[in-house]
């Protein structure tokens, strides 16, 4: 359903000429009612690629293919029937929501746009129908968002993006505003509209504990690419790649080990700044394991079994 190959998204530094590579070179693809889990620490480059997927930013390089469509290099009049197809859910329900709009204008605002129903009592009845779907009713219709809490304002979030029937949603860490205990509710719900609708998600993560239950397969991004990758939960069972062992050992213990070492950071020192991002393999300034090719020499991806996927000069 959704197809990403060699994207690369890079950025002018304004008044300079140093750029910020934020995408370099990532793969993957994802089939109707499945879901991809992207995981990596905040500035890994994962929001770059939802948004340049969604076309907000263009792509430096690389085709984006959706349903079997090359998006990347549509211009927007060419693009705009086709973006129907492909909504995001966004990770602040706060600030995703206009504040000055009831829900009943948020939530039909993409049918308008896309001239997808005309008649008043037509759009109406569909928003209800959707708000019906995600859990809220007929008394919410004529409220403004502050008057829900998150994980309701989150629920108005994703009934704007399914009521045009989107065959992708990208969800931008669409859990990580709420409180864990509304989390579940809304992953739960998530998962039942995917199972009903066979949509494909790309869902976004900063912990690989978020996405476990959620994904079909799941990719590990560190500085602008995906360094490994694999099928279901192979990664939890099974990770090869050191930054991908650091953050499955960043997870809270719910018990805590009496001499102290869950203090410790599982990964040391701070990602590096994707303006000049180090020579050969990007993690080798944080890397217990790095030699003197990992200085130097960037790792290709290699397939270590069936769709399991690493890029490291271990293996
Ligand atoms: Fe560590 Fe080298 Fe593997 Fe990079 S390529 S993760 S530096 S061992």
């Amino acid at each position: 359903m959704l197809r990403v190959e060699k994207l690369v998204k890079r950025f002018r530094v304004k008044g300079s000429r140093n750029l910020v590579h934020a995408v370099e070179g990532v793969d993957f693809s994802i089939a109707p009612g499945e879901t991809l889990g992207l995981v990596g620490e905040s500035g890994c480059g994962k929001s770059t690629v939802a948004r340049t997927v969604m076309r907000i930013y263009e792509p430096t390089e690389g085709s984006i293919i959706l349903d079997g469509s090359d998006i990347s290099r549509l211009k927007e009049r060419e693009l705009r029937p086709l973006r129907r197809k492909m909504q995001m859910i966004f990770q602040d329900p706060y600030a995703s929501l206009n504040a000055r709009m009831k829900v009943r204008d948020i939530v039909a605002e993409p049918i308008v746009a896309h001239g997808l129903l005309e008649s008043e009592k037509e759009i109406s009845d569909a928003v209800l129908a959707i708000l019906e779907r995600v859990g809220l009713g007929k008394k919410h219709m004529d409220r403004y968002p502050h008057e829900f809490s998150g994980g309701q304002r989150q629920r108005i979030g994703i009934a704007r993006a399914i009521i045009t029937n989107p065959r992708v949603i990208i969800c931008d860490e669409p859990i990580s505003a709420l409180d864990v205990s509304i989390q579940a509710q809304v992953v739960n719900l998530l998962k039942s509209i995917q199972k009903e609708k066979g949509i494909a998600y790309l869902f976004i993560a900063h912990d690989l504990a978020m996405v476990r239950y959620v994904s079909h397969s799941i990719g590990v991004m560190y500085l602008g690419k995906i360094v490994e990758a694999c099928r279901g939960d192979e990664i939890y069972r099974n990770p090869l790649h050191p930054y991908t062992k650091g953050l499955l050992a960043s997870i809270p213990a719910a018990r805590p080990v009496k001499n102290g070492d869950y203090l410790k950071p599982a990964i040391e020192g701070d990602i590096p700044s994707p303006i000049a991002p180090p020579p050969g393999c990007s993690f080798h300034t944080r890397c217990s394991f790095a030699m003197d090719i990992c200085r130097t020499e960037a790792p290709q991806m290699k397939e270590m079994s069936t769709g399991h996927r690493v890029a490291c000069h271990l293996y």
